[in-house]
């Protein structure tokens, strides 16, 4: 039987390159699920293609035209509505808005392919206890957490055998760069990755470093490793995805060409493995793998997400919007690239965590976080 896979955020980056996996491996996955939040375009196209017995449509306004186009599917408005249909549910959401899909899949008892990272990092402390759900599995479709995934099963028990945790970080297009040489840079510059194409918010986030520290929040939600064992090393190459050390000093790196279909494919057909190899490393170009440590006094972030990360609780949260709100509003040329980092941390600073208990708390945390940056963003724009 083929294994049933739905998409939430199906229009995205890993939205369709999901669909690119399944298409090379039509024989083991079916498409059973397809959702965006307004890409109506997209998905029509891609349901016509896929034909997945359901859709969903956030946007009320144009599910009317989804409901016409597809007459055979059936068509519901929240993308969680999406789990009934599916085996495995691929999280492909961009931002917090990717939650209800996060602890709909884990409470339905099914595999959760997150690329949603956002959602583990704001609502850690409310979606850990849902992963005990009986059926209810994660795998991470990040590729440093892929890469740490594959390491761990090189260990009979992590808990007692990880030394550390090895994060690697491209460094961005701003590697080697310090803060007054980056002070006017812009939207174009920061979007211009040069190992990996992923969409705007993660490239953006790559470029400050907050993308590896909210990685850092992750790996410290999935693997259950303290922060003092966890470590980011730049690596400008991307081909090592991340390492394990164990107890007895081994290291354990994951190596693949920069290429997300292969942690999209890894979560689809985990314990297994899929038949197509989206790329290949040659050694006989690739020369040298280089690794230093990160800049932590101009990529600021990364130094923001670890205090968040080790205040816990709504902290994470916290960062997370905040960094949202910041985002967008440099994509929209209201606010200069370096106080991405100076929004982050100005609402970091007024927040006092608390522990939420539920995701009402993580919701209302992401809100009161979202006012406070956008009223810094607002005050530093009009300076
Ligand atoms: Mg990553």
């Amino acid at each position: 039987m083929r294994r049933r896979v739905a998409i939430a955020g199906s229009s995205g980056s890993i939205g369709t390159q999901t669909l690119e996996v399944i298409r090379a491996e039509r024989d083991r996955y079916e498409v059973a699920g397809l959702g965006v939040a307004s890409s109506v375009d997209v998905l029509v196209a891609q349901a016509e293609e896929f034909r997945p017995a359901l859709v969903a449509v956030a946007d009320p306004q144009r599910r009317a035209e989804v409901a016409a186009a597809l007459p055979w599917c059936t068509v519901v408005d929240e993308l969680a509505g999406l789990v009934e249909c599916a085996d495995v549910v691929v999280n492909a959401v961009v931002g917090f808005a990717g939650l209800p899909v996060t602890t709909a899949t884990l409470r339905a008892g099914k595999r959760l392919a997150l690329a949603n990272k956002e959602s583990l990092i704001a609502a850690g402390p409310v979606v850990a206890p849902l992963r005990t759900t009986p059926g209810a599995e994660l795998v991470p479709v990040d590729s440093e957490h892929c890469a740490v995934h594959q390491a761990m099963r090189a260990s009979v028990d992590a808990d007692q055998e990880v030394a550390r945790l090895l994060i690697t970080a491209s460094g961005g297009p701003f590697r080697g760069r310090n803060l007054s040489q980056l002070a006017n840079v812009t939207v174009e510059d920061a979007l211009a990755h040069p190992t990996w194409s992923m969409g705007p918010k993660i490239t953006i986030d790559s470029s400050t470093l907050m993308n590896k520290g909210l990685e850092v929040i992750e790996a410290h939600e999935l693997f259950a490793t303290p922060y003092d064992a966890i470590e980011v090393v730049v690596h400008p190459q991307s081909v090592v995805h991340s390492m394990v050390e164990f107890t007895d000093g081994s290291t354990i790196a994951q190596l693949s060409l920069p290429d997300m279909r292969l942690p999209i494919g890894y979560a689809l057909a985990f314990p297994a493995r899929i038949g197509t190899p989206f790329g290949r490393i040659d050694w006989s170009t690739l020369e040298r793998l280089d690794f230093s440590p990160p800049d932590l006094a101009t990529f600021r972030c990364l130094s923001l997400a670890y205090a968040a990360g080790r205040a816990g609780g709504t902290a994470p949260a916290t960062l997370s919007a905040a960094n949202e709100v910041a985002v967008e509003s440099f994509l929209e040329g209201r606010l200069r690239w370096d106080q991405i980092a100076d929004v982050c941390n100005g609402v970091l600073d007024r927040h006092d965590a608390w522990v939420p208990s539920t995701i009402d708390d993580v919701v209302a945390a992401d809100e009161t976080a979202r006012a406070a940056a956008s009223r810094l963003v607002a005050e530093m724009s009009t300076v």
